[in-house]
């Protein structure tokens, strides 16, 4: 198992190769303008049945063909590339622990921004835990001064990569001013999403989430999550516009996706949400739920797991 980072292998264009022999052309679009379309997959190793499974792969790549579609680059991956691809890679690096994978589509070669093609691939495995620290109850949020894009410019949508020049505006102006992240209105001035996830607040024991024609992304975590909060916990999610201020007013609130997985927010502009992460909350409730599920516990959620050894 390569524990080191620069002996890890990674599957670039077809090969296995040291992290460190990785190399994309500088001068291509991908490089200068961010001419990429990506998915972060995350895998999970049960150390009961020794098995890691990669999570909900087949929405992912519908997502990452969304993109190449939506972009307008060369469609040169199937999706079986994409799932063997994945494969070959984390079975070199032997990696039997948590791990979260990059898997890009970008545009090489000499073009400009407005390139097609030709289109390469590399499949980046990582070992990731938990993202929040175990001492945190959870993050302070900002309502950003940035506004998330909009479907008449950039379609929040898809994940491409130039999208997170918007995400790193507001999650860099968050931490100048001291807090963990921050929390995006669209352009109708409703509650969008955070900068790399999307959000919901509960009221009155319900769930409620902007639709995702309020400029989120599609996101996998938010219908797993929908579709367990029903399913499992009997709880309904509304999916209807927030205003601002009604996040100083609900009773919980968290941040959720692939990376983040389900993250309490303790407080937005200064307004407590709840003083103490207690475990009767329920988006505690909905963390267990959601790492049981990922980690192959549930087995009515088994259709979700792809194992790869
Ligand atoms: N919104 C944004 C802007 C994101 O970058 C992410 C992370 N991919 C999410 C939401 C969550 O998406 P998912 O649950 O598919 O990881």
């Amino acid at each position: 198992m390569a524990t080191n980072k620069n002996e890890r292998s990674i599957w670039l264009n077809g090969e296995i190769v040291p992290l460190s022999e990785a190399r994309i052309n500088i001068l291509s679009p991908t490089s200068q303008f961010g001419a990429n379309v990506f998915e972060g997959i995350r895998c999970y190793w049960n150390d009961e049945k020794k098995q890691l499974y990669a999570f909900r792969l087949f929405e992912h790549y519908k997502r990452l063909k969304n993109s190449i579609k939506m972009f307008r680059l060369e469609d040169k991956y199937s999706l079986d590339d994409f799932t063997t691809a994945l494969m070959d890679v984390i079975h070199a690096n032997e990696y039997k622990e948590d791990i979260a994978v990059r898997q890009t589509v970008f545009v090489d070669g000499f073009g400009n921004w407005s390139s097609r093609g030709p289109v390469g691939m590399f499949v980046a495995p990582i070992p990731k835990g938990r993202t929040i620290p175990t001492d945190k109850k959870g993050l302070r949020c900002c309502v950003s001064s940035w506004e998330r894009i909009s479907d008449r410019n950039m379609s929040p949508k898809v994940k491409v990569g130039a999208n997170y020049i918007n995400s790193r505006m507001a999650q860099l102006e968050a931490l100048e001013n001291g807090y963990d992240s921050a929390i995006f209105m669209n352009n109708e001035g409703k509650i969008a999403e955070g900068p790399g996830s999307c959000f919901f607040i509960i009221r009155d024991g319900k769930l409620i989430t902007p639709p995702c024609s309020a400029s989120v992304l599609e996101s996998i975590t938010r219908d797993t999550i929908i579709h367990l909060a029903q399913e499992v916990l009997n709880i309904e999610t509304i999916q209807r516009d927030i205003d601002r201020t009604e996040l100083y007013i609900c009773d919980e609130a968290f941040l959720c996706g692939s990376a983040v997985e389900v993250v309490p927010v303790i407080n937005i502009d200064g307004y407590d949400i709840y003083s103490d992460h207690e475990d009767s909350t329920l988006t505690s409730k909905i963390q267990t739920v959601y790492l049981d599920t990922v980690y192959g516990k549930l087995q009515s959620y088994e259709k979700w797991l792809t194992p790869i050894y």
